[in-house]
């Protein structure tokens, strides 16, 4: 049997065709956060209402079920592209089929009072306007765990839906090897963060350098601008508009320029991939990103092995002063100290690389206790301070800087945050098996060439899209399932 059978066609129509409802929102998104004006909100916000529902419906309809069944029954190849379409297909069609559209809507509508209920108890850093939301949300996360079924833990259901065919347990036997180990890295690299002052790179960089010197990082490194763009937004992110279309935004401070440098390389990362993904198979899942965690390893490996990298300041400081002529007073060596420093902070998305993961695992483990019932809602604030103390060894005055802090759960994602570490493992790991692949990798990046690490992160990961799951194209792509292993020996490496 072939891709011409009859039910796999009408699949792959139906699959694209959702694609183009569900890019038409990924754009009018990018928009809203983008340049749309304050006054289109509330019809803005009807208009993603009904594309969602419209997706949703598309795709939940009973003939669908029937094709994917019919698909089955004749069996592909189990080692074909098609196989891999007809596989991610049921997993989507059960899950969003297992859901009863009254709970999605309940859903829908809680998680929508939430992020304004949330929004103003951060402001005003009071957790009590925001409880019974997160109560009722986490209420609803378990009745959807339970009608997605588990074997293990209610959080299995939840974070398969990001990282397909991960458990709790596995992510537990990670952090339980990581914490520690990253316990041991910390003090040395708190000393030698000591020696760096704070405020070395403070200075005044106009808007424009910063946009133009961006672009040209962005650019050497591989991002396509003939297939995207950038703008600024408060919170960056990178979204998909269909093949030849991805928009990166970032954020700028002109007193800092690696405020808006590193958050473009990170989203160029994303941006890569994505540019990197199969055009033909656009809409299906094939041409579709294999999982949270493989994305976040592509913006955390430009992040974090390149650019913070010393050979990235050698290649890139004469280039940055030209931008930037305050820069010329430094060496490259002190950029990178500057861009490397280590120092415990409460917000985790401005963690330094070596505390960072330790925000996701007392995350992981906060959501897994309130989940499987251990912890009630109403003692986070004082559970949150007290853990957070014992992790990063800061000690939390105000909920918008302790559990108030991340959008995540006003938006009723749980399982969501481990993606961000399994990114960093990913990253270290890709990156090393690149290392031993490419002879003359390093010599090139010195050189600020980028094309042989593209590339090949473009054949190991891009071009396959959603044909493996998520640790088995971790096998293929490094020999081996995602470990702490690498990102440990890098964090060493770099600061003991
Ligand atoms: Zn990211």
């Amino acid at each position: 049997m072939n891709k011409t059978f009859g039910p796999y066609r009408r699949l792959r129509q139906r699959s694209r065709e959702i694609a183009f409802v569900s890019s038409a929102s990924e754009l009018l998104s990018w928009d809203l956060e983008t340049y749309m004006p304050p006054k289109g909100l509330d019809f803005r916000a009807e208009q993603l209402a009904y594309l969602s529902g419209q997706a949703h419906r598309l795709w939940t309809a009973k003939t669908v079920g029937a094709w994917i069944a019919a698909c089955e029954q004749q069996g592909f190849a189990s080692d074909s592209p098609e196989a891999a379409n007809v596989r991610e297909w049921r997993r989507g069609y059960d899950r969003a089929t297992k859901l009863p559209a009254a709970l999605v809507e309940k859903f829908e509508r809680t998680r929508a009072l939430a992020r304004e209920a949330w929004r103003e108890a951060r402001q005003r850093s009071e957790f009590g306007t925001f409880r019974p939301h997160l109560e009722k949300l986490l209420d609803l996360n378990r009745q959807k765990a339970d009608c997605l079924g588990f074997q293990e833990s209610p959080y299995d259901a939840l974070l398969d839906g990001y990282e397909p065919g991960t458990r709790a347990s596995q992510l537990r036997t990670l952090f339980q090897e990581l914490r520690p180990a990253i316990g041991a890295i910390l003090g040395a690299a708190l000393e030698r963060s000591a020696a760096v002052p704070k405020d070395l790179l403070q200075g005044h960089y106009p808007l424009a350098a910063q946009q133009a010197f961006n672009r040209e990082v962005a650019a050497a490194i591989g991002f396509d601008f003939e297939a995207g763009r950038v703008d600024a937004t408060t919170h960056p992110f990178c979204s998909t508009a269909g093949p030849g279309d991805c928009r990166l935004t970032t954020r700028y401070r002109e007193t800092d320029f690696t405020y808006s440098l590193y958050s473009i390389l990170h989203e160029s990362g994303h941006g890569l991939y994505e540019q990197g993904l199969p055009a033909e198979h656009f809409g299906t899942p094939l041409g579709s990103a294999a999982s949270l965690g493989i994305h976040e390893s592509q913006s955390r490996l430009w992040e974090n092995h390149i650019a913070r990298h010393p050979a990235f300041w050698e290649h890139w400081h004469p280039i940055a002063c030209r931008h930037f002529p305050e820069l010329k007073a430094l060496a490259p060596a002190q950029l990178t100290a500057a861009v490397n420093r280590v120092t415990p902070s409460f917000i985790r998305t401005e963690a330094d690389q070596v505390t960072y993961d330790l925000h996701i695992i007392l995350r992981f483990e906060i959501e897994v206790e309130m989940l499987e019932g251990r912890l009630a809602v109403a003692d986070l604030p004082a559970y949150w301070n007290e853990a957070f103390e014992k992790m990063i060894g800061l000690k939390v005055t105000k909920d918008a800087e302790g559990c108030l802090q991340d959008i995540h759960w006003s938006l009723g994602d749980l399982g969501y945050f481990p993606t961000y570490t399994l990114g960093n493992l990913n990253a270290a790991q890709l990156m090393a098996r690149a290392q031993t692949e490419c002879p003359g990798l390093e010599a090139g990046l010195a050189r600020g060439e980028y094309n042989l690490l593209l590339g090949w992160l473009r054949d190991k990961v891009h071009r396959h899209g959603l044909r493996y799951p998520p640790q088995e194209l971790m096998r293929l792509a490094t020999g081996e399932p995602t470990s702490a292993v690498h990102h440990l020996l890098c964090l060493r490496r770099k600061f003991n």
